[in-house]
């Protein structure tokens, strides 16, 4: 009896695997151009830490963790994002008191538990991107103009930023005061969650889908307004650097996050390449966070991409063809093929070997099966000559070429 594999789990192959290589190798390039380096984090975390970052109150801690006891009975969680733990690893290395700026990135699975859905897995696979230690609205700007980057590099288009900036913790409060006072006017037309978390937490209440259209909702006040004049300075320097650096945003109003730590600058990008609008990347300024998980007070500012969500927008990608498949002929050229194999490998090339020898034909098919540009092939009179008859599969056409020639006779051809 075979064993099946868990529900919202995913074996991953080409072309899926392909596109997560490439994202992972272009991540690996444009990053370290911002001058960020890569951490490689645990998945497993004590669930404290989720408890303490994320909240209790949320969703994702009350139901939506791994969560099972360690031997000794301390309750540890499969980690359902990626920031938490970047903050744990950041406070225990006492990277603060090493440089003043941090800038790290990551990338791998998360874990969350909920109701498996199309295109929703319960391993999930992020990007997560975190720059601790300054304050400045220039660190805002070279976070977003990061990930713009990086996105685009990847050849997904239709791509819109929107951005909005969630004040600090005082002028928040004006404003959540001012949220609840307009919303309890309406609170009859609102759906059954946003009435039930107006008080407790009115913000989310902007971004709920299912009322999004209400008038409530469009003449509802605007955090901009509330701004204090330090944030208000703070944010229009972050989008006057994105303006003048030639990154289009759009204002968004009704953009917020549901998490206290969150502050200031708050960002989504989108993208439209496969029909409707997906969100690709979402971040923000959390400058509370490090000192809540029992840090020093570091402010921060990060995003995360969903990288299933990437690699939809990404398409097929051309996979990378072999340059050659080696077939011999005849048993007694087996042992020449196999060396000349490794010889081109050795020269920077790439391709397969017919294991054992066969016909013209059988060869042939092979060595089309395997999408190779060239089929080099050895036979008897080929070998008493130490050469091979080398065949272009895409033109048909075919030569011979001495053995010690033939990576450079493949590498030049095209
Ligand atoms: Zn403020
Ligand atoms: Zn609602």
């Amino acid at each position: 009896m075979s064993i099946a594999r868990i529900n919202g789990f995913a074996d991953m192959f080409e072309p899926e695997s392909t596109a997560f290589t490439f994202m992972e190798s272009q991540c690996r390039k444009i990053f370290p151009a911002y001058g960020f380096k890569e951490v490689r984090l645990p998945v497993l975390e004590y669930t404290d830490l989720f408890a303490r970052s994320i909240g209790t109150e949320t969703d994702v801690v009350q139901k939506e963790m791994y969560t099972f006891p360690d031997s000794k009975g301390k309750p540890t969680s499969l980690r359902p994002e990626a920031t938490a733990g970047m903050m744990r690893a950041y406070i225990a290395a006492s990277l603060h008191a090493r440089e003043q700026v941090s800038r790290l990135y990551t990338f791998g699975p998360m874990f969350r538990h909920e109701r498996p859905q199309k295109g929703r897995m319960r391993q999930f696979h992020q990007i997560d991107c975190e720059l601790l230690g300054s304050s400045s609205p220039v660190a805002d700007a070279d976070v977003v103009s990061l990930l713009v980057h990086f996105v685009s590099s990847l050849g997904i288009g239709g791509l819109t930023l929107r951005m909005n900036s969630l004040g600090c913790a005082s002028c928040r409060q004006t404003y959540r005061q001012a949220l609840i006072s307009h919303f309890e006017k309406h609170e009859a037309e609102l759906c059954e969650d946003c009435r039930r978390r107006l008080h407790a937490n009115p913000l989310r209440v902007l971004d709920c889908k299912k009322d999004r259209e209400l008038p409530c909702m469009l003449d509802a006040p605007r955090l901009l307004d509330y701004n204090c004049p330090d944030c208000l300075e703070h944010y229009e320097t972050v989008t006057g650097l994105l303006k003048d650096a030639g990154i289009a945003y759009v204002q968004d109003d009704r953009l917020v996050r549901g998490l206290d730590y969150y502050c200031r600058t708050t960002f989504e990008l989108q993208s439209d390449a496969i029909g409707a609008q997906t969100a690709v990347a979402g971040g923000g300024r959390y400058d509370g966070l490090v000192k809540q998980l029992g840090g020093p007070d570091i402010p921060g500012i990060g995003f995360a991409c969903g990288m299933e969500r990437l690699a939809l927008l990404l398409g097929e990608r051309q996979l990378q063809r072999p340059d050659f498949f080696v077939v011999s002929l005849d048993p007694s050229c087996t042992a020449f093929a196999f060396k000349l194999a490794q010889s081109l490998r050795h020269a920077g090339l790439s391709g397969e070997t017919g294991y054992g020898s066969s016909g013209m034909k059988s060869a042939m098919r092979q060595a089309g099966k395997s999408g190779a540009r060239f089929a080099v092939i050895v036979g008897t009179d080929e070998l008493s000559r130490g050469a091979c008859a080398v065949k272009n599969m895409d033109q048909g056409t075919q030569e011979e070429v001495p053995a010690d020639a033939l990576a450079t006779y493949i590498a030049n051809k095209d």
